[in-house]
């Protein structure tokens, strides 16, 4: 594996790729590497012909300084970790090659609805910082495709609107979440949490798998207050949200036809850790 952190000289590599007839695929992550990522890797490999991953912990996607401060860091193991899982370039960029003018220069994408609800309302501006180091790696990079989790079900959404809007050639393919065998959805922040504490937040997985079964059509408002209360029960100090959400453009709902596809989605914190997870409810 090659390891590169200008990103001029990733350019210029990638451009000898490309001529030689390559498809580039690529998995940009934040470090802290787990089986997740690696399934990602794994899935990017059996695509596209080159694999490039970046580690990249994008300030701008912080609405909250101490999170990032605490964001785990784990960049020899990850190193090691993607030599072993055929990856062919790590992108390890600094701040500067990111953002060489002004990092804090507001941005503004257009992302209508999807900026305003869930993890769009709870983390004001992550997703404007989602897009600005997401179209700065799709500019330097330029892949084929682009392999993210389902894991953050609205970010990928947000990213398939950026590409949208960009005219990007890129396509994104979404990737099912990676889970231990618990159930819980692997995650870097996973990292923060004790043995005891992995066990609690395993009442997330399972309120929504407990959803799957309960849905039926029709208000699901008590479904969604009898989810809040078993997850407060297993210890998690605060939720941000449970909702239902139609799965193709995340419009929330209040009543379900029986039909539509469905997912829900939750957010919450255990002892100050915050946790996301989704599940599809209807195909
Ligand atoms: P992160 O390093 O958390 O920014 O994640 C980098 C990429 O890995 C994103 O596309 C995530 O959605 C994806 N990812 C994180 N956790 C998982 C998981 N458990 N299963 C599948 N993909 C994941």
């Amino acid at each position: 594996m090659i390891l590169i952190k200008e990103a001029k000289r990733l350019e210029d590599h990638l451009s000898a790729v490309r001529q030689k007839g390559q498809t580039i695929g690529f998995v940009p992550t934040m470090g802290a590497l787990h089986q997740g990522h690696l399934s990602l890797i794994s899935q990017c490999k059996t695509a596209s012909g080159y694999t490039v991953s970046s580690i990249f912990v994008n300030p701008t996607q912080f609405n909250d300084p101490g999170d990032f401060e605490k964001y785990p860091v784990t960049i020899e193991q990850d190193i090691l970790l993607l030599e072993r899982s055929g990856c062919d370039v790590l992108f390890l960029p600094d701040i500067k090659e990111i953002y060489p003018n002004q990092p804090n220069k507001p941005v503004s994408f257009d992302l209508g609805y999807l900026d305003a609800i869930l993890e769009g309302y709870y983390r004001p501006g992550h997703f404007q910082g989602v897009c600005q180091v997401v179209s700065r790696l799709l500019g330097i990079i330029q892949p084929d495709m682009l392999f993210m989790g389902q894991k953050d079900y609205q970010q990928c959404m947000v990213v398939k609107k950026l590409i949208e809007i960009t005219h990007s050639k890129t396509d994104l393919v979404v990737c099912n979440t990676s889970r231990e065998l618990s159930g819980l959805a692997m995650s870097s922040r996973n990292m923060r949490l004790s043995s005891i504490e992995k066990e609690k937040a395993l009442a997330i997985y399972h309120t929504l798998q407990w959803l799957k079964t309960n849905i039926k059509a029709g208000p699901v408002k008590k479904l969604i207050e009898a989810g809040k209360e078993q997850i407060s029960k297993a210890g998690f100090e605060k939720i941000d949200y449970i909702a239902i959400a139609r799965a193709d453009n995340l419009q929330l709902i209040a009543e379900w036809d029986g039909q539509t596809p469905i997912i829900a989605l939750v957010a919450a914190f255990l002892n100050g850790v915050r946790l996301i997870d989704n599940l599809v409810l209807k195909k």
